[in-house]
């Protein structure tokens, strides 16, 4: 095997080797047709197999109920910002969102554009500390969704718990948690997420959308951006991304081998339990987010002295733990432990962690 660093990058992130092994040994020559996947024509039946199992699997991995689309699009999550208000958002009508942070914000200034926004609670008032209970937000009337967004990838905010929406359609940008745990999928009018956190590569933004949501899509919607002509077609309207989609399925496949979401949530949630342990227990590193909404996937951290900054991430690159400088909007250290970040490379971050403050503390 060849040597691999501990990869904490927030995005695109770390891949099982698992899967980079099988698709390098298939690069060449997919399964004895004599060319890669990236030269198949996305009509082909080869193809339009992988791209269908793909979609088995991940409906497999989430329970997907049968009334739900899944769609392989393109554009990335920040597409979608504007791709939902194109489809869901009626002229005059009124969308419910909640600020948790620098994705949901982004996800409000887009859809301004296209409509009236309710800011139904912010985190500001906790300094983004801290999620507001739903009891403090303030819901609209007959809003077109909800819209918010379960994991802050750059804050390291995460809801334990789904919103109410009643009959309103709940939408959630899922880009860096999707497939960490279970999820019931029914509680959603529509689930997105960019792929190259949890699923894959980049490249690809995966939908799934329930089936009452589709056609609704207004008169100056791009047809390319219309959730009923990608469903219509098989995310085939135009060309996929095909090389992003077989990975995606390659990875599919592997969280299958590891025993479904399940398993992969009993393993993250050892992983970030650690670190949380660790940084509570230590008086050089700290983390400032409230404990019931701590990010399973993106920790940050923060060490006594910034002018340590440096020297940590000196020293982190050539003991091979790459990636953990924070956000540049937020500064301080920051480990995105996904799925394909091994309870190993926790261990030894941990194990580096306590090295270094022990020198420097
Ligand atoms: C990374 C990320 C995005 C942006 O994804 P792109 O694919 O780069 O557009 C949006 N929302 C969340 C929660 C993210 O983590």
């Amino acid at each position: 095997m060849s040597k691999r660093a501990y990869n904490f990058c927030a995005g695109p992130a770390a891949l099982p080797e698992a899967v980079l092994q099988r698709a390098q040994a298939e690069l060449l020559d997919w399964q004895g047709k004599g060319l890669s996947v990236m030269e198949m024509s996305h009509r082909s039946d080869d193809f339009v197999g992988i791209a269908s199992q793909a979609e088995q699997d991940l409906r497999d991995l989430l329970s997907i109920p049968s009334n739900y689309k899944v769609l392989f699009l393109q554009g990335g999550a920040s597409q979608q910002f504007a791709q939902i208000p194109l489809n869901l958002l009626p002229e005059g009508a009124t969308a419910d969102y909640v600020d948790t942070g620098i994705w949901s914000k982004k996800a409000i200034e887009e859809a301004r554009r296209y409509g009236n926004v309710n800011v139904a609670a912010s985190a500001k008032a906790y300094d983004y500390f801290r999620i507001p209970k739903q009891n403090e937000w303030q819901l609209s009337k007959d809003a077109a969704y909800l819209h918010y967004t379960p994991n802050e990838t750059i804050g390291g905010l995460e809801y334990s718990w789904i919103p109410q929406a009643g009959d309103v359609p709940l939408i959630a940008d899922m880009s860096s948690t999707i497939l960490s745990r279970p999820v019931d999928v029914s509680r959603f009018g529509m689930i997105y997420a960019g792929a190259q956190k949890n699923i894959g590569p980049s490249g690809l933004v995966v939908v799934i959308v329930r089936e009452d949501l589709l056609g609704k899509a207004r008169s100056i919607c791009p047809t390319m951006l219309d959730y009923k002509v990608a469903a219509d077609n098989g995310s085939m309207y135009n060309t996929p991304p095909t090389l992003a989609w077989y990975l995606a399925g390659l990875i599919f496949q592997w969280l299958k081998e590891q025993g479904g979401l399940e398993a992969m949530a009993e393993i993250n949630r050892r992983k970030q339990q650690k670190l949380y342990d660790f940084i509570d227990a230590s008086a050089f590193y700290s983390n400032p987010i409230a404990m019931d909404d701590r990010s399973w996937m993106n920790v940050p951290f923060r060490l006594a002295d910034e002018q340590l900054n440096k020297p940590f991430l000196v020293g982190a690159e050539a003991r091979g733990l790459l990636n953990l400088a924070g956000h540049r909007s937020v500064g301080g250290m920051r480990a995105s432990i996904y799925n394909a970040v091994s309870e190993a490379a926790v261990d030894a971050l941990l194990a580096y962690m306590a090295e270094f403050e022990k020198e420097h503390g």
